[in-house]
């Protein structure tokens, strides 16, 4: 397997299927950029139908002999390849910040998010066990035991290239599955380095394969008949057709799609908290998060006074390439295409009437070669402005003033995504009325980005998930399991039962 993180000379990412790591044979290639450079550092397959096909049936092939081995065994994989990815941990990052232009502290952050889930993953002896009821009739006991559903699959986005992937396939495999990675085409380096780091754990060919490409290479995954499950992290439109597809196939799918979070700031908070905890949220991973806070949301007489320290703690933040060693606060967006459609909403905050207070275009880094737009603030946004419907997904925080605690709440409520919402606040009382009535799954209470961690199920409403089991947590064990339900009855032969005084008493 050809290196993942020293060269900047294009190479060419193979796939791998059944243990192997083998050169494609697409017939179309993608581009992948340093974003903090805007230049080309590996091109990666658009795999076709033949080749998702190949892929699958070798995962299918390990399927019987993984199933077999016991779970303590197969969490005993997870423990090492945890250790492993500790030891590797600064190369996972380094990677993460080539390919994708995190911050070195963001890509240790995200690393460190997705070795949790190892941990968890660890935990799934203890966790995947059935249950029994003795004697549920006379003599006759009801177990119900919890078994692999073969062969699954993980289709990820740009924005988490180490930490998504990992929500998936760690649980999966433990729980007894094989499973084929689908990464994003424009983040594929870092899961070509945890394949590595999953074969050199010692896990059995087969068990874990890796294919590239964009929506054929999805689509045929979504029809194949080998395919039992799907788990999908992505945009909105696609998760909606990843879930819609995957279910006339009958696949079970978990999908999860985009967001527009909402940070309500009532009129007791903190401002200085608040505003920390706003500016991480809004700008943190240049703001291609699903659990960025994209609307700030004041409440009353403090919407001033918010906006000002929030100009002026942005305009602090040091916007540039990552991979330098430079101090950085925030690196550059994903794509070229991605830069200027951000910044484009700046055009469009202006001709819909809102004031941009931060222009995130006037960073000096925005001149460079690296895709970069610097934090920008847009004060003054209304429905049904653009700043206030549309995923943006870039670091641009609009601001939504409202007068009262119940104009906040309505506004929150009426977002069509679910994933996240927040609000900052001393008040128990108000606390309580937005965490009751907040219409999203993942609420912070004085906390900007409340992502759960890995023992707890990532759980978006609304547009932002489709499906009935979250990703993570013990949601995520019983997606990637099917439950059997054995009734056994118990006959007593006179040889096994007539030295037993508690049976003799009941002949009498
Ligand atoms: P995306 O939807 O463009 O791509 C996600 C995956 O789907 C990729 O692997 C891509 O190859 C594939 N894909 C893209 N278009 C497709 C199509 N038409 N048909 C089939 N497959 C297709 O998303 P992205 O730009 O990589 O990631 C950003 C999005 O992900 C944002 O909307 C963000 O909110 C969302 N996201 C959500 C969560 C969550 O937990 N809800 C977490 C992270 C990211």
């Amino acid at each position: 397997m050809p290196t993942t993180t020293s060269t900047e000379t294009p190479q060419k990412l193979p796939i791998l299927c059944g243990g192997q790591w083998v050169q494609s044979t697409a017939q179309r290639w993608g581009d992948v950029f340093n974003p903090s450079r805007g230049q080309k550092i590996a091109q990666v397959p658009m795999c076709d139908a033949e080749e998702v096909d190949r892929v699958v049936r070798a995962a299918a092939a390990a399927l019987d002999a993984w199933a077999d081995v016991p779970v303590v065994e197969r969490a005993r994989v997870m423990f090492k390849f945890r250790q492993i990815c500790l030891d590797r941990a600064n190369d996972l990052a380094k990677c993460l910040t080539r390919e994708h232009g995190k911050t070195p502290a963001e890509a240790w952050a995200s690393v460190q998010r997705g070795i949790e889930v190892l941990e968890f993953a660890c935990g799934i002896p203890s966790l995947i066990m059935g249950s029994t009821l003795p004697n549920i009739v006379t003599n006759v006991d009801t177990e119900t035991t919890r078994h692999p559903v073969g062969v699954c699959v993980g289709i990820t986005p740009f924005n988490f290239p180490v930490m998504v992937p990992l929500w998936m396939f760690p649980i999966a495999i433990v729980c007894g599955n094989t499973f084929v990675l689908k990464p994003s085409e424009r983040v594929p380096l870092s899961a070509q380095l945890l394949g590595e780091l999953l074969i050199e754990a010692g896990l059995p060919a087969g068990v874990f394969n890796i294919v590239h490409g964009d929506k054929p290479c999805v689509d045929a995954l979504l029809a194949h008949p080998q395919v039992a499950a799907i788990s999908f992290v992505g945009s909105t439109a696609v998760a909606r057709h990843v879930y819609e597809t995957g279910a006339k196939h009958g696949k079970r799918v978990q999908s999860a799609g985009g967001a527009k979070n909402h940070l309500i700031v009532a009129p007791d908070a903190d401002l200085d908290q608040a505003t920390a905890a706003i500016q991480a949220s809004a700008f943190g991973c240049a703001g291609e998060r699903c659990m960025a806070g994209s609307v700030a949301v004041p409440v009353g007489g403090i919407a001033q006074a918010l906006v000002d320290r929030l100009v002026k703690s942005a305009q602090k933040m040091r916007t540039g390439p990552t991979d330098a060693g430079d101090a950085v606060d925030m690196g550059p967006l994903i794509t070229r295409q991605h830069q200027q459609r951000v910044a484009g909403y700046l055009d469009i905050a202006h001709r819909e009437g809102a004031t941009v207070a931060l222009d995130g275009r006037e960073v000096e880094a925005a001149r460079s070669d690296g895709f970069f737009v610097g934090p920008s603030i847009v004060d003054r946004v209304a429905k049904p402005m653009r700043l206030v419907t549309d995923e943006i997904f870039g670091p641009v925080l609009s601001v939504l003033r409202v007068n009262d605690v119940g104009e906040a709440i309505a506004v929150a409520r009426d977002c069509p995504y679910g994933n996240g919402a927040s609000v900052f606040t001393n008040s128990g009382w108000i606390a309580r009325e937005f965490k009751m009535r907040f219409n999203a799954g993942m609420i912070g209470i004085n906390i900007g980005v409340p992502a759960p961690m890995a023992w707890f199920p990532f759980t978006g409403w609304n547009k932002s998930f489709f499906g009935d089991l979250h990703i993570q947590g013990t949601e995520a064990i019983h997606f990637y399991t099917r439950q059997k339900t054995v009734t056994t009855r118990w006959f007593a032969s006179a040889t096994d039962s007539h030295q037993d005084p508690v049976w003799r008493q009941k002949k009498q």
